[in-house]
């Protein structure tokens, strides 16, 4: 960038550098506002409302470039910028580099690199935590969690995926704090979640959003499913597993199928409950899907396209016992056999017992065709 500027290496890139000497993500800091660095660039364009951010792109990359803000909290002019209990509305105010540094959540998260001298720049002691394996949140707590409840998914996330202990006085305050992050826009919430579960560390995610009470604001419904019933927590635990283990070897994941899982016990209840009240089990289904996702919805946006694969899964489930004729053929050619199949084993790998019928799935997904007929001859 033009020498009349500074920019800096900021964030995950930085942090990922000294970690790992590789960066995945480059974000640059800088002193020009937008409007500067929209000029010096062809190829970038403003993007952001919350956030006023430039997007430069180099040739596949794509570079975001942010100014310097300012934490405004203290300033006596802007005190409409935060809502009444003390969540973060604007942050919008231009500064310089150390208050762009104090306004960052984590202190590794706050390291600035200057690519041409080399140099690191440390406001707020992320250097050394880095080395101690620390995560810290940059000034009071209490304050920065109520700023921005998401930064408590973000010290989860971040701490699982670097293996970082969260420092004592950082964390101490979280399992009081961890009901306000409802007030956070349920959309905000769905791409918060795809992070906490696709990042292939979600087994040691859920265990701690467990702890710190998290998991229980933002799955209330299936948070019940796990206290009435331990074997619950294994099948959800199980599934985080399988999914890490699946984004390790390079596999194809989606959200859906966490999704599909996290809410099925509680559909499972509801379903028993309905038909309990004479609802025939086809319609106690359906409504039990319809009653489970309006309500975890108003907490966590699913795109439709997510919660109609969901809807395929559970109804899939009831089909694979089904398998004379030619149902098991029918069921083998579904678009979502195979997350249902998966599903299933993972239903059988948690506790239940549907006296070997993922095996026999295993199986005829196997077989020659000769051999797949007289399998399902064989069921009536
Ligand atoms: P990742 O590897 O997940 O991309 P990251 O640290 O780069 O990690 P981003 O979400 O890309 O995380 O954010 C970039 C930087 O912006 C962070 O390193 C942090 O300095 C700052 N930041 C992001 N979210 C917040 C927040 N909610 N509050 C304060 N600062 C934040
Ligand atoms: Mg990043």
């Amino acid at each position: 960038m033009d020498s009349n500027y500074q920019a800096f290496l900021v964030g995950g890139g930085v942090r990922d550098l000294l970690l790992e000497g590789s960066p995945k993500d480059f974000d640059v800091a800088t002193n020009a506002t937008p409007e500067q660095v929209r000029k010096l660039f062809r190829n970038s364009r403003i993007v952001g409302r919350r956030f006023r951010i430039v997007h430069v792109r180099f040739g596949r990359e794509i570079i975001e470039v942010t100014t310097f803000r300012n934490d405004h909290s203290d300033d006596k002019d802007n005190n409409a910028s935060k809502s009444e209990d003390g969540m973060l509305l604007r942050d919008n105010v231009f500064g310089d580099i150390e208050t762009d540094a104090k306004r960052r959540d984590f202190t590794v998260n706050a390291l600035y690199y200057n690519p041409h001298s080399g140099d690191i720049f440390d406001y707020t002691g992320g250097f050394e935590d880095i080395h101690h394996k620390t995560l810290r949140i940059i000034g009071d707590p209490v304050t920065r969690f109520k700023e921005d409840p998401v930064r408590m998914l973000r010290a989860v996330r971040f701490s699982s995926k670097l293996n970082f202990d969260i420092e004592p006085k950082t964390s101490a305050p979280i399992s009081e704090q961890a009901p306000s992050i409802s007030q956070v826009s349920s959309a905000r919430l769905w791409d918060e979640s795809l992070k906490l579960f696709m990042s292939g560390y979600s087994a040691s995610i859920y265990q701690q959003l467990i702890d710190f009470g998290l998991f229980k604001t933002l799955f209330p419904g299936s948070f019940e499913q796990i206290q009435n019933n331990p074997q619950v927590h294994t099948f959800f635990e199980n599934a985080m597993r399988n999914t890490d283990r699946r984004i390790q070897s390079g596999k194809r994941v989606t959200p859906a199928f966490i999704y599909a899982v996290l809410l099925w016990p509680e559909i499972q209840d509801r379903q028993k409950q309905l038909i309990a009240d004479r609802v025939p089990p086809l319609e106690a289904s359906h409504q039990a899907y319809q009653q489970v996702l309006s309500r975890q919805i108003q907490l966590i946006s699913i795109p439709k396209r997510f919660s109609t694969t969901m809807r395929e899964i559970w109804d899939l489930q009831a089909r694979l016992p089904k398998r004379a004729g030619q149902r098991a053929f029918r069921t083998l050619e579904h678009a979502k056999f195979r997350a249902a199949y998966d599903f299933l084993l993972l239903r059988e790998q948690s506790g239940e017992d549907h006296h070997g019928l993922g095996q026999w799935w295993t199986d005829f997904q196997n077989a020659d065709p000769v051999a797949r007929e007289k399998m399902a001859n064989a069921q009536h």
